[in-house]
């Protein structure tokens, strides 16, 4: 252990020298270890990173003021989220920074560095995530991931299932509609109607009775999670759970 330590800091130190790969968050370090690709360590301390302990809208994490006793959290609510398909949602922390730049990054690079891996475990063991018994990455359409050549949120739930031991279910939703060509004019609820047709359950065996965690890189309004958490709900999951990189 201590020798594999070792060598990993000493190959660390080798590499930065020879190819220094720099912080995508700043842009003025470069990244001291591999294991925190893409942002430098600075940039990771000042990354608003959630413990659980916040207070925050027990269903969809967003973070409210005023201190909580742990035991009345699960009765915070922000109302908005009333309409939202999905049972709880949560991320590792909040759209900044570090968690910024791995996500911009993730959208051309196919690699999750340990440390993210290591972050969306820690949110998913804890409550309500714990409860998941299946892992499901919220689809790409088939023709944008053509276009990529890969699905991010299938690269951070193949992440997080290697870490923990949740079936993985890359299969089971499709993405039926283009959703990318949505047109800059476009109101907040044309956008929900778009998106609510978009998902389709195409193995409901395998969703039944299952309390799925949706995986995805970004949380904004909620509005595709709340529409793929819809469809599988439909299809017969008893819950529907969301983890996501960060909130924005
Ligand atoms: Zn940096
Ligand atoms: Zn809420």
């Amino acid at each position: 252990m201590w020798l594999g330590r070792q060598l990993d800091a000493l190959y660390d130190a080798t590499l930065a020298l020879v190819y220094p790969m720099r912080c995508a968050a700043c842009g003025a370090s470069s990244v001291e270890a591999r294991a925190d690709a893409p942002a430098c360590a600075a940039c990771w301390r000042a990354t608003t990173v959630f413990t659980g302990d916040e207070t925050c809208c027990w269903k969809c994490g967003a973070q409210s003021a005023g201190d909580v006793p742990p035991e009345k959290r699960m009765d915070v609510r922000c109302r908005r989220c009333d309409a939202a398909a999905f049972t709880a949602a949560r991320s590792v922390g909040k759209y900044e920074g570090a968690l910024r730049a791995a996500i911009l990054t993730l959208k051309h690079e196919p690699h999750v560095s340990a440390r993210l891996g290591r972050l969306l475990y820690d949110t998913q063991r804890r409550r309500p995530l714990d409860a998941a018994t299946r892992i499901v990455p919220v689809p790409l359409h088939a023709e944008r991931e053509r276009e990529r050549g890969f699905n991010q949120a299938t690269l951070l739930a193949r992440t997080l299932a290697s870490l923990s031991d949740l079936p993985l279910d890359e299969w089971s939703v499709a993405r039926t509609l283009h959703t990318a060509r949505h047109r800059a004019g476009m109101d907040a609820r044309a956008r929900r109607e778009t998106v609510e047709r978009a998902f389709r359950v195409e193995r409901p065996r395998l969703i039944e009775g299952e309390r799925i965690l949706l995986v995805d890189d970004v949380f904004t309004t909620g509005a595709t999670v709340s529409a793929c958490a819809q469809a599988l709900k439909d299809a017969g999951a008893s819950e529907v759970f969301v983890l996501t990189v960060a909130r924005a």
